[in-house]
């Protein structure tokens, strides 16, 4: 080995480029700050809330989250962030929980703990089934595919989008070990009616999870945020039928991500998430979550964040939100072509075409026009429901404090957008899915012959499309979700797997 390469000036000289490198890969990201991307980022617009989070993942940096009786620092942060939720939750003193590193790891966790305190599962044999409205997050369908188990999808009200409590109580059989409704949902940023929906589970004895992941850190002071009167019904620990309910640090709690709090109101059904291991000649090993050794960056970001605003900075913040969606959701309505889907509540929704023909709007359309204008919204494929009903091709809107500070420049930008797309119909998928589709319209092939092929065949056929990496079509959203939603989903599902993970790979 050369020990020259541990030389404190080699180790200087090589790690500034390095940060100089990363510096400018940075500046080519999206910007993460100032309410220009209206999704996956949270911004409260105060810079000094980031220096504070910057400086506690910088405490814990070297720390092992892992056990908490070696680093009592974890369980001081991660007793504290449970108990403020429960409490804003409504939880009570009874209320238990923990950190995970984010929403999908809450939901995981949710569904587990309701498998294995069915008594299925593992080597139980037959794992059951969860039911959850056709608008719950990936996360569930996810957790029920890396867990074993089968998922009922029930349709939502497209007029409302909102999932209907006796559709609930048909869709639930022998085997559902899990009710999920969301509060909001992400697609639509509707509140299912969760009061209604624990009646249906408390008769049945089935477990109900609340996912508050998106809204939570929001609903929680709506109410009291002094912008607008309607009040929201309970949707929380209020009900009692509700066990467990997730809500994510670091979407509307403003913690960099890799947050999130997974609560139960039983203790037993907590247990049952846990995954414990003493027959191993290595340490015994206790983990609540999914991971072993983990960061306490985001936990202590995340906790730092919570006292430096306070319930007070949280509702103000709350405020501006509610004040920012009225304005905008009022802009949609005002213009010809487009309208809010559903009923939303919270800080976010989603926006449709409003009829066909000359006057419509094409949401994506829409969408691309607003990115020229200097604002990224998001794109979300229309849905055909079990029953029949199709949720309309929409394009979502996360609204966050920072939002208010460009108001009036995006309204103008929705509006603008707007008047240039009218009357044009939605983007076609790129020339070679649109043969694809053909063929699969009139029966010349079948989901499984595509979803059948290698990686390779995969990897051409999307180049042949222009959409390998640095094709034409790479970063063509608007082309992409017509692929979506042309072909079977099957076979996007794999060709936009072959997609991303040639995106990534490396060379
Ligand atoms: C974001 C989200 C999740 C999943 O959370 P991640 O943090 O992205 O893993 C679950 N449910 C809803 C409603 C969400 O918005």
């Amino acid at each position: 080995m050369n020990e020259d390469a541990l030389g404190l000036d080699g180790i200087a000289g090589r790690g500034a480029s390095a940060l100089a490198e990363l510096h400018a890969l940075r500046a080519a990201d999206a910007p993460t700050h100032g309410g220009r991307v209206l999704s996956y980022v949270y911004d409260p617009g105060i810079a000094e809330l980031d220096r504070i989070a910057g400086e506690a993942a910088r405490l814990v940096q070297p720390v092992n989250g892992l056990d908490p009786t070696v680093f009592p620092s974890a369980r001081v942060l991660e007793r504290d962030l449970v108990a403020w939720g429960a409490q804003l939750t409504h939880g009570g003193d009874g209320t238990v929980g923990n950190v995970t590193s984010g929403g999908t790891e809450s939901c995981m966790l949710a569904v587990l703990s309701a498998r294995d305190s069915a008594g299925r599962g593992g080597e139980a044999g037959d794992a059951g089934s969860i039911v959850i409205p056709t608008t719950a997050h990936a996360a569930f369908v996810k957790a029920a595919h890396v867990l074993g188990l089968g998922v009922v999808r029930v349709a939502v009200d497209p007029s409302t989008g909102r999932v209907d409590p006796a559709r609930i109580a048909a869709a639930l059989r022998d085997d559902t070990v899990l009710v999920v409704a969301s509060a909001p949902n992400y697609p639509l940023g509707a509140l299912d009616p969760i009061a209604e929906i624990a009646e249906v589970t408390g008769a049945a004895g089935v477990p109900l999870h609340v996912d508050a992941c998106l809204g939570g850190f929001a609903l929680a002071w709506w109410d009291e945020s002094g912008a607008g009167d309607d009040t929201l019904p309970p949707w929380d620990f209020r009900v009692p039928g509700v066990t467990t309910l997730s809500l994510d640090l670091h979407k509307y709690g403003y913690a960099p991500k890799g947050a999130s709090l997974l609560l139960h109101r039983d203790r037993d059904r907590h247990r049952a998430q846990y995954f414990g291991l003493t027959d191993w000649p290595g340490y015994p090993v206790v983990n609540p979550t999914l991971l072993g050794s983990k960061s306490l960056a985001a936990t202590a970001s995340a906790w730092a964040i919570a006292h430096a605003l306070g319930d007070d900075g949280y509702r103000a913040l709350v405020g501006r939100i509610r004040r920012s969606v009225t304005v905008l959701r009022e802009a949609v309505d005002a213009t010809a072509g487009l309208r809010v889907v559903g009923d939303p509540v919270g800080p976010v929704f989603a926006v449709a075409a409003d009829g066909h023909g000359e006057r419509a709007v094409d949401p994506h359309r829409w969408a691309a026009a607003v990115a020229e204008r200097g604002f990224t919204l998001q794109m979300q494929p229309s849905l055909p429901q079990p029953d029949g009903t199709t949720l309309p091709a929409t394009t979502h809107l996360t609204v966050t404090p920072v939002t208010e500070s460009v108001l009036g420049e995006l309204v103008v930008a929705l509006r603008e957008a707007a008047t240039e797309v009218r009357g044009v119909p939605p983007a076609q998928p790129l020339a070679a899915l649109a043969t694809l589709a053909a063929a699969f319209e009139a029966g010349q092939v079948e989901a499984r012959d595509v979803t059948a092929l290698p990686s390779a065949v995969l990897a051409a056929a999307l180049a042949e499309a222009g959409l390998a990496p640095g094709g034409p079509g790479e970063l063509d959203m608007a082309a992409v979700l017509s692929a979506v939603e042309a072909l079977p989903r099957e076979v996007t599902r794999v060709l936009l797997i072959e997609y991303l993970a040639g995106l990534l790979a490396p060379g």
